[in-house]
């Protein structure tokens, strides 16, 4: 059998290995010049260690990358950095019912109130009744308008802006239920995950072709052609990683009801600024989820908070993140114009930065990075079926109800393996 795979993110590479590894004939297909996705990273002159274009590590429970990354020889390392929330001004440690308890802005009984529910969705194994109910309607009517307007609803508007409101509760008990305060990362990043996966995948005999967009994939008797910048190949079995807009885009002759179901699906785009700084600015803090809405990021990482500047040629590295629909005003923004509003906020959260500080910097936008979880999603998430024989569909819309990420994209890969040959 001759597998074909579109997209060398996380899903693409897992599912490739663990094909190659089954003797099975793989090519895999990636526009960029480099494997990694969303997760990939670059380097600066005198840097050890390449940087995400957008931040990222993994929870101490997410099973299926750290089983594959120490499969592969490149397991990862623990951390237990400082999470903190901005509220009216000032920062405050936020990541455990202790500080929950501490947190001077809200009276008693809502803090006890929203530790309570808290509590239960960490603990409560039943998600699938929360998708019937908006996330914003369930914690308005289990924890209160109060907490839920302080602390949820801005992180909510943050995270799915014109559709917050949208989004089900079950997305909200993954998130909860999952994250962990130990978070993980790995030597020479996720890159160095990606490229040890792709060399594992060459040795296993898997060809993989970098610089190599796809633009056509159509149905050739009882095979697939699939056409990229090399040429057309012809497959026994396709799967494409890719955002759902890019499939309904390079795949032709799928009917239009199917078009139609897909095209319902929406997602918001990464926006993302980096600042490469000499000096520390948060006090220590690595995530700082930031409630103010007046603010257009919804979250600061200081990722050399939690590994080390030493393999960033002693420089200190600030992301500021939000998510925001295709058409925002932002995209139309010069690189300048948008660094400059994350110059603006950092000013407005911390007065340990100093702009003269500056070293780089760098604007990243990731498309279609953040899927949008409405309620009853079940019943509208694409199969990795699709109605086109041996043409398979494995992106972040069919991961639920987890929140989108790598963990989950090596789940897939796998999943997508065992798929393609039942
Ligand atoms: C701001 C941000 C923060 C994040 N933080 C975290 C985090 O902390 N932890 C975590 O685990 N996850 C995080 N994620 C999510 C994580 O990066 C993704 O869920 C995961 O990498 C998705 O992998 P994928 O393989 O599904 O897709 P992708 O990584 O998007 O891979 C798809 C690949 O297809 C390629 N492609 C596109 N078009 C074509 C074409 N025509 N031909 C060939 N190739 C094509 C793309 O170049 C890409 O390499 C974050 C994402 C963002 C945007």
């Amino acid at each position: 059998m001759r597998v074909g795979i579109v997209g060398a993110g996380f899903v693409g590479l897992t599912c490739a290995y663990r094909l190659a590894q089954a003797g099975v004939e793989v090519e895999l297909y990636e526009a960029a010049s480099h494997s990694g996705g969303l997760a990939s990273g670059f380097s600066l002159p005198g840097w050890k260690w390449p940087l995400e274009q957008f931040y990222h590590h993994i929870f101490s429970n997410d099973r299926a990358i750290i089983r594959l990354s120490r499969e592969v020889g490149w397991p990862p390392i623990f951390f237990r950095p400082t999470t903190s929330i901005f509220f009216n001004g000032r920062m405050y440690p936020f990541d455990s019912a202790f500080h929950l308890l501490r947190f001077p802005q809200l009276p008693l009984h809502a803090k006890l109130r929203m530790g309570i529910v808290l509590g239960f969705l960490k603990l409560s194994p039943f998600w699938k009744p929360l998708e019937r109910i908006p996330a914003h309607d369930f914690l308005i009517q289990t924890m209160g308008v109060r907490g839920y307007e302080a602390i949820w609803q801005p992180l909510l508007v943050g995270k799915f802006g014109p559709w917050a409101r949208d989004v089900n509760a079950a997305w909200f008990w993954a998130r909860i239920h999952k994250r962990t305060a130990r978070l993980g990362y790995f030597r020479r990043g996720f890159q160095g995950l990606a490229n040890r996966l792709h060399e594992s995948i060459v040795n296993n005999g898997g060809g993989i072709h970098l610089h190599s967009p796809v633009s056509a994939i159509r149905k050739a008797g009882a095979h697939l052609a699939l056409s990229s910048t090399l040429g057309t190949e012809r497959f026994d079995r396709v799967i494409v990683t890719t955002s759902t807009p890019l499939f309904l885009k390079m795949v032709k002759g799928l009917p239009s009801r199917y078009r139609s179901r897909l095209g319902r699906l929406r997602s918001l785009d990464a926006l993302v600024v980096i600042l490469i700084l000499k000096t520390p600015v948060m006090d220590g803090v690595y995530w700082l989820n930031v409630t103010d809405q007046r603010l257009p990021f919804v979250g600061v990482m200081e990722h050399t908070n939690m590994i080390d500047p030493k393999y960033y040629g002693g420089n200190h590295i600030v992301y500021l993140g939000t998510y925001l629909p295709p058409d925002h005003r932002y995209f139309l923004l010069s690189k300048d114009a948008v660094v400059r509003l994350a110059i603006q906020q950092l000013k407005a959260l911390t007065r340990n930065f100093d702009e003269s500080d500056i070293v780089e910097t760098r604007v990243h936008r990731g498309r279609g990075a953040q899927p949008i979880i409405p309620v009853n999603y079940s019943r509208l998430r694409p199969t990795m079926e699709t109605p086109i024989d041996h043409l398979f569909l494995a992106n972040m819309s069919l991961v639920y109800p987890w929140d989108r990420g790598t963990n989950y994209a090596v789940e897939l890969g796998e999943r997508a393996y065992r798929t393609l040959l039942s």
